[in-house]
This record gives C-alpha cells, sequence and structure tokens, in this order.
C-alpha cells in the first residue's frame, strides 16, 4: 500500500518533467522529404521554403520580424546547404511578421518579389526593417531555375489581397502562408481577412494539383498540410461563419457574440481559445456591419 502511494508521489513529481518537450532550437533548417532541393526554414514560430538548384537559390520570406539577425541567419542556414548565388526573394504576402529582414538578401544579389499589391502597400507604410521589391507581379509568373519550375499565382483576396501560392508542380508541394492553418484554429490572421472570398480562394487551392503543403507557421509536430486541412478550414469557416450570421441577424454584434458565443466542435483545436475572439469579431464586422 504505502509503495503504490509512494510511487503515486514519485510518478505526479515525475509527470511534469516527462511531459516537457525537448528544447526547440529557435532555428533550424529542413530538407523536404522526397525532395532533390526543397528545405523549410523555421525561425521561432514562423517558417518559410527555399529551393536549392544547381543555378542558383530561390528563397521565400525572411522572417524576421522582431528579429534584427533573422535575414542574415537564414542566408547563413541557406549557406550550410550550397553556395549557389541566391538568385530569388519572394514574398508570401505583404504581413511585416513573413517578410522582415530580406537586407541580407539584397546584399547577397537576391532579386526581391512579391504580388504588385504587396508593393504598393509597403511603399506606404516604409516599415524600416522590410526591403521593397524590384520586381512585381500580377496573377501569374513561373520561375525556372537549373530543372526546377516554381509556379506563383494569384487567386484574388484571402487572408490578404497580395498573397501568392507557391506551387512546385514536379514535387506537387505548395506553399501558402497564413490563409490555410495546418492543424489549428485561426487567430490574429483573421484580423484584416476577406471571409467570404478566403471560402473561395481555399477552394482554388483544393482543385489544384498537390500533395503537400508547407505552411507559414509550423503544423502540429511540424507535419505539412493536406487537401484533408484545406477542407477541414473550409469547414470551420462556413461554420463559424454561419453561427455568427444567425446571431447578427438577431442583433447580438457585437457584444453578445464575442461574449457567449462558443463553436464547441472545435474547442480541442490547437488556438481555440485565444482565436475565438478574433474569428467571432471578424464575422460579425461581416454579417453585424456588412464589411
Ligand atoms: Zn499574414
Amino acid at each position: 500500500m504505502q509503495r503504490s502511494i509512494l510511487a503515486a508521489i514519485v510518478f505526479a513529481v515525475a509527470l511534469p518533467v516527462l511531459a516537457q518537450a525537448p528544447a526547440r532550437p529557435q532555428i533550424q533548417t529542413t530538407k523536404v522529404d522526397g525532395t532533390d532541393g526543397v528545405y523549410i526554414f523555421r525561425n521561432g514560430g514562423h517558417q518559410s521554403m527555399f529551393i536549392v538548384t544547381p543555378d542558383g537559390v530561390i528563397a521565400t520570406d525572411p522572417v524576421a520580424y522582431g528579429r534584427p539577425t533573422g535575414g542574415a541567419d537564414y542566408v547563413a542556414e541557406i549557406r550550410k546547404v550550397t553556395n549557389q548565388p541566391i538568385k530569388y526573394l519572394i514574398y508570401s504576402h505583404h504581413h511585416y511578421d513573413h517578410i522582415a529582414g530580406g537586407k541580407a538578401f539584397k546584399d547577397a544579389g537576391a532579386t526581391v518579389l512579391s504580388h504588385k499589391r504587396a508593393a504598393e502597400r509597403l511603399a506606404v507604410i516604409k516599415d524600416p526593417h522590410t526591403v521593397l521589391p524590384d520586381e512585381t507581379m500580377g496573377d501569374s509568373k513561373v520561375i525556372r531555375m537549373g530543372g526546377t519550375i516554381l509556379e506563383l499565382s494569384y487567386h484574388g483576396l484571402n487572408h490578404s489581397d497580395s498573397t501568392l501560392v507557391m506551387r512546385l508542380p514536379k514535387e506537387r508541394i505548395i506553399f501558402v502562408v497564413d490563409t490555410i492553418p495546418v492543424g489549428a484554429f485561426p487567430g490574429r490572421g483573421f484580423i484584416d481577412i476577406y471571409p467570404l472570398e478566403t471560402e473561395e480562394f481555399m477552394k482554388k487551392v483544393l482543385a489544384m494539383e498537390w500533395d503537400r503543403m508547407i505552411p507559414g507557421h509550423p503544423g502540429p509536430g511540424d507535419r505539412l498540410g493536406t487537401k484533408k486541412d484545406v477542407q477541414d478550414q473550409i469547414e470551420l469557416m462556413q461554420h463559424a461563419s454561419e453561427a455568427v450570421k444567425v446571431a447578427a441577424r438577431e442583433g447580438k454584434c457585437w457584444d453578445a457574440v464575442e461574449r457567449d458565443m462558443k463553436l464547441d466542435r472545435y474547442k480541442d483545436w490547437p488556438g481555440y481559445a485565444a482565436g475565438l475572439p478574433m474569428v467571432l469579431r471578424r464575422y460579425c464586422g461581416l454579417w453585424g456591419r456588412g464589411t
């Protein structure tokens, strides 16, 4: 009896230690399984894709907001893999948490490329840590380098008005930032989302040919996204949208919805508690104010 009590105490004391995940490095570079030269660079809770080819490197998002050495750290990680010149730095969209820190890439000789709307926004706000694009694009552009094909395409409003879908047709991989969270409830990214257009955007992404999606924030256990993740997010948005629409038409936006509404179906999803107020407020804006 006493022994089992002792064992229970030992277990209770040891459990929190056992439950702690091993310390995760701030910066990590991982080659994507089954590819010749597709890598994920992660800095804290942000990540981006870079592609190494025999004729040069295509990098995306410096992810260095609030990280003064983040851009240089990213270039240094690329240099551990290859000495090929970094020819492109492509911005996924105009949000600084993903694209601040490009100076190190400019210094390395890269051409900075974004959707034209990103360039327009960046020119107005003039963030001191974010390099303006050298080149812009409209609805589509294809980059061919050293046997790699990278398709860049714009599919209308979504999480931003400047988001590019980056697709590697041979590898059947896409890189989409912020619009389609992987295995998590949406959160602050909802602040300026275009909710109805985002559902359409997701349907377009779903119809494209790909197997794996690299997200701009790591998925659970660093897993990559699948088409099921996209389908799940479409359903989540439709569910939240419909719930708030009903309440909005009963005059419950903002206060009653923000105070009382729950979306219990998603209560066990990572990010639910923190993200719910953001999602409800945005849909109240849509259905309660028409914006
Ligand atoms: Zn964003």
